[in-house]
């Protein structure tokens, strides 16, 4: 199977073959390719595969065959003409503001995103002098407003972590390129499987490989997905800095791909019978998840996206105690902050995955305390209601 393979074929044909060429051994299934460094046939190769004339493989820090297989993959799946592998989520996006961004400029965020990425963005990104400002919602007009000629980026995750807030991505790359700004969306929610933000005018696309990529919590890894230009002004950034993802997690990563369509309908499906379970539930204040009709983006997330992925979340009528007692209630859910899995994990966000943000960030993106998220797995449903079940009839209402 070629490189070359038409990236036009269809999303699942992509999954399961782009980026792969066979070597002289005509393997089927793609190898882990271990290898620090390469080697050269003379000093003249060494010297033009350094300067770039020669394009061949140098060290596994500027890039690796295992990894540049999982690249091209995502790359075809999200439909962006390139892609670089990274150590972490964290590492994609430190990778995307630190390597293309100068001091004295701009973003434009979201509060509603990953407590780390709030955490980057907002205690670290200022020390070199990068300026942030926050939108308090995802109305194209408040964005904006706050663009200014330093901006470089409107940056978003859409839906958002925990409380499932769906951006309408093409509104706000309106907005940001009338201004000259490009558009990042964080797709780890959704995954190429549910939704592909560069079709609906995004430029750049973020993701943590850790959750459904991976899709078995098994290997941490990130992204970033976009132009050619981009995708080179990185890696030259890569070569210096080294947040490198490893062979084999890049073919961690490439087995999760090729399953991936089918467990994020199988997740969303799972959780949409939870999510309609739990909006009736009497100790359940309000349920957030993008398939309900009561979502206040639910017509906007059908069009979208394929499904509404596998996250929820919902408040309980007896904020932090009744949140804590559910948590501990369970028996079969995992008691963690990762997501994605094909596990089903309960995290309780305010003191977990946003408990290093101040309080008063938290109140501002309405994270409270009797917040509960769900990250469903692929377990039997009725297995993954009956432990809550059990777990919400020691809260009462
Ligand atoms: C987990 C996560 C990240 C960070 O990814 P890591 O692989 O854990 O570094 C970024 N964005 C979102 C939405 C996440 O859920």
């Amino acid at each position: 199977m070629s490189s070359e393979l038409d990236n036009s074929l269809g999303d699942d044909t992509l999954a399961v073959r782009a980026g792969f060429e066979r070597s002289s051994m005509q393997e089927h299934s793609e190898p882990i390719v271990t290898t620090s460094s390469f080697t050269f046939n003379s000093a003249a190769e060494a010297a033009a595969r350094f300067s770039g004339d020669d394009e061949g493989l140098v060290y596994s820090r500027f890039t690796n065959p295992t990894v540049q297989v999982f690249e091209k993959r995502l790359a075809a799946m999200e439909k962006s003409e390139s892609c670089i592998a990274t150590a972490s989520g964290m590492a994609a996006i430190n990778l995307l503001f630190m390597g293309t961004m100068r001091s004295g400029e701009h973003i434009v965020c979201t509060r509603n995103m990953f407590g780390s990425t709030v955490n980057q963005i907002k205690n670290f990104l200022p020390r070199f002098g990068i300026e942030v400002s926050w939108a308090n919602s995802f109305d194209s007009d408040e964005w904006a407003s706050l663009i200014t000629d330093k901006t470089r980026y409107l940056y978003l995750e859409s839906p958002t972590n925990p409380l499932t807030e769906v951006a309408d991505v093409k509104a706000l790359a309106e907005v940001a390129h009338s201004a000259g700004v490009k558009l990042v969306v964080d797709n780890c929610f959704c995954t190429p499987a549910l939704q592909k933000p560069i079709l609906y005018g995004a430029d750049i696309v973020i993701h943590s490989a850790t959750k459904y990529l991976d899709g078995q919590g098994r290997c941490v890894g990130g992204a970033v997905a976009g132009s050619a230009e981009l995708i080179a002004e990185l890696t030259s950034y890569m070569r210096s800095v080294g947040p490198c993802m490893s062979p084999f997690n890049a073919w961690v990563f490439l087995k999760g791909l090729e399953t991936l369509s089918l467990r994020m309908h199988q997740h969303s499906r799972n959780a949409s019978v939870l999510a309609e379970w739990l909006d009736s539930h009497p100790a359940v204040e309000r349920v957030h998840f993008p398939g309900l009709p009561s979502h206040p983006q639910h017509e906007l997330a059908k069009v979208q996206q394929k499904a509404p992925g596998g996250i929820l979340s919902f408040d309980l009528k007896g904020g932090k105690e009744a949140a804590w007692k559910t948590i501990d209630g369970t028996r079969l859910c995992s008691i963690t902050a990762n997501l994605g899995d094909a596990r089903t994990t309960i995290t309780h966000n305010a003191t977990t995955t946003h408990g290093r943000i101040s309080a008063e960030d938290r109140a501002a993106s309405g994270i409270t305390e009797g917040l509960v998220r769900l990250s469903v797995g692929l377990e039997d449903v009725d297995d993954i209601q009956k432990d809550l079940d059990t777990a919400l009839s020691s809260v009462g209402s």
